[in-house]
């Protein structure tokens, strides 16, 4: 038996855990925070988002860059870990958008918990309260509190950069660059971003979504849901967007959006309501006739000047394209996932780092995006089920 030494507690972390052939490794997982499953728990708060149920290749079509992802998505797929949290006791229902989510009476800590207490029935040894801090002149992985330990086979599956009260606060980057790995700088994605809104406006819409929305950016569309807050838009619509978005905010000072109001509907068939309306007030019109809610009203108002607002032809025109300047992202500690961390090229198809002997790393922390729908959850999972996948069928000899 070989040890087998897993750093990090998250879902990545636990579906390995759950996988590894116990009759071939000898487990430990090591994980900062008392308990393990923070950001999952966190991730639940909004509704537990597990996978998107989807043909594999659309699923794989949301993940950057995709050919890296393609072929762990294959291996485990939605329906893979849809049928492997069945297994645990855990059934999913599909949603009305086709997210997918825990049946509706098991809350997050259920979830997370039937997946420990399965981990748990395979004498894999939990030391928790337990920080990694880097390695020894010997080699051997080294921790705040405890002993060095010697491991034949490490797995660091350390998540990204934000939330940093769940334990994932991307403080490896700097271990892992003084070893001479590249780590791609972490910024914020399916975060929020900075609009400069007028006073009268926010004080009246703040914290109001705005619904069934289109958002579009270099020929990219994302439909949707966007909240209106203080700092600018957040929500589904603009997370899709946010890696595009923060490609180029590095070489821009800002940021044109255009948002659709109407996204179902064409500017024809705009103008035919309005023409057939009875009202003589706009925003009558707009509201009773198009449909539109009063912070949509609002929002058109701040960005069309008096005399767009009257002409019909340029307000409709302007319906389905306001054009919202964005100034910034939202701090990363707030944001749902982070791009950045490990260079893929640090690590060949099996995850394992080509500078650091049997040593692999999966989950957020390497370098990939996915939008939120599920698809983060399902890239973490898939690659710990992958890795333990190799890793059983390796023929492990760690002395050579
Ligand atoms: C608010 C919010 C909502 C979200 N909602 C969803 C959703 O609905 N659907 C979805 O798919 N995704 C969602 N996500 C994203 C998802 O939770 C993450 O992508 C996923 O948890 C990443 O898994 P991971 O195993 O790679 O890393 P993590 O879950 O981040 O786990 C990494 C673990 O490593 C531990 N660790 C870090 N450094 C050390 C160290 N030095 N020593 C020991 N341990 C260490 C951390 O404490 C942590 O427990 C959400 C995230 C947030 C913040």
């Amino acid at each position: 038996m070989k040890k087998l030494t897993i750093i990090g507690g998250g879902p990545a972390a636990l579906m390995l855990a759950a996988e590894l052939d116990m009759s071939k490794y000898k487990v430990t997982l090591c994980e900062r925070k008392k308990t393990t499953g923070r950001k999952f728990l966190v991730a639940g708060e909004g509704g537990l988002n597990l996978t998107f149920n989807s043909s594999v290749e659309k699923l794989i079509s949301h993940y950057f860059p995709s050919e890296f992802m393609a072929p762990i998505i294959r291996q485990f797929t939605n329906k893979d870990l849809m049928s492997w949290l069945n297994d645990q006791g855990i059934p999913t229902f599909i949603g009305s958008s086709n997210r997918v989510f825990p049946e509706q009476e098991l809350k997050p800590i259920e979830v997370l918990n039937k997946i420990l207490s399965y981990i748990s029935s395979r004498e894999i040894e939990f030391k928790l309260d337990t920080k990694w801090i880097g390695w020894n002149e010997q080699g051997q992985l080294c921790f705040e509190a405890i002993e060095d330990i010697e491991s034949d086979i490490v797995v660091f599956a350390l998540g990204g950069a934000s939330w940093k009260v769940t334990g994932s606060d991307g403080g490896w980057k700097k271990i892992f660059e003084a070893r001479g790995i590249r780590v791609q700088p972490f910024r914020a994605a399916n975060c929020a971003f900075e609009v400069d809104w007028e006073k009268n406006f926010i004080d009246t819409h703040e914290g109001k979504p705005l619904k069934n929305i289109a958002l579009s950016y270099q020929g990219h569309v994302s439909t949707g849901e966007l909240v209106i807050s203080k700092f600018g838009l957040e929500g589904n619509a603009i997370y899709a967007l946010s890696q595009k978005i923060q490609e180029q905010l590095l070489v821009k000072e800002s940021v044109l959006i255009h948002l659709d109001l109407k996204p179902t509907m064409t500017v024809d068939q705009l103008r035919s309501k309005y023409k057939n309306s009875t009202r003589s007030k706009v925003s009558d019109i707009l509201n009773k006739d198009l449909n539109l809610d009063r912070r949509s009203i609002g929002l058109l108002k701040q960005f069309c000047d008096k005399d767009t607002f009257s002409n019909p032809d340029l307000l409709l025109a302007t319906i389905k394209c306001i054009p919202v300047r964005l100034q910034s992202a939202g701090v990363i500690d707030e944001a749902i996932s982070t791009l950045g961390g490990i260079a893929l090229d640090e690590v060949d198809e099996n995850f394992q780092f080509k500078k650091i002997p049997n040593s692999y790393a999966i989950g957020e922390m390497l370098d990939w995006y996915a939008p939120t729908g599920g698809y983060l959850l399902q890239g973490s999972f898939s690659m710990g089920f992958v890795l333990a996948k190799y890793l059983n069928g390796l023929e492990v000899n760690v002395e050579d």
